[in-house]
């Protein structure tokens, strides 16, 4: 077992292994950095099935990401985030042994990968997917939140700027 500032661990989840508190942790803590390599999009189609382990951060640009932060898991109904410093942070307080997770769809603007979820939360949405085919309400609220990656938030800007 891993423990990453004495806050978290990596423990096999009913996802494949995943990110647990080790401790209570309270809401706005950065648990972790979002580090790595960097690659395009075309070197992560080379890597094959650890093609998902690569976050996207830019149009063409992805990190494969290192531990811990590799083994963070999906939900629709998200407990943590990611910043816009890349840093991997709580958005509610988590209790000790609770699994931290967060919406992949927050880092997803490509057409390329989707996987089907099926986190449990009531409001699960079956399939993982780029950020703008999310139900206009959670993508209205996430942003407001902050928790999508500027690339994607640019994007929006972008198009509001055309339609305006
Ligand atoms: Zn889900």
């Amino acid at each position: 077992m891993i423990s990453t500032e004495g806050k978290i661990v990596i423990k096999p989840s009913v996802f494949g292994k995943g990110l647990f508190a080790s401790e209570f942790v309270p809401e706005n803590t950065i648990v972790c950095k979002v580090t790595g390599t960097y690659l395009t999009f075309a070197e992560t189609i080379l890597l094959g099935e650890k093609e998902s382990y690569c976050l996207q951060i830019g149009t063409d640009k992805y990190i494969y990401c290192s531990e811990p932060f590799l083994y963070s898991n999906h939900s629709c109904n998200p407990n943590c985030a990611i910043n816009s410093d890349l840093d991997f942070y709580t958005l509610k307080n988590i209790e000790k042994g609770e699994e931290l997770l967060w919406d992949y769809s927050t880092s997803m603007l490509e057409r390329h990968w989707t996987m089907k979820c099926s986190c449990g939360s009531k409001n699960c949405r079956r399939i993982i997917t780029d950020f703008d085919l999310l139900p206009q309400a959670i993508q209205q609220s996430y942003l407001q939140m902050n928790i999508v990656l500027p690339f994607i938030v640019q994007n929006y800007e972008q198009k509001f700027a055309i339609s305006a």
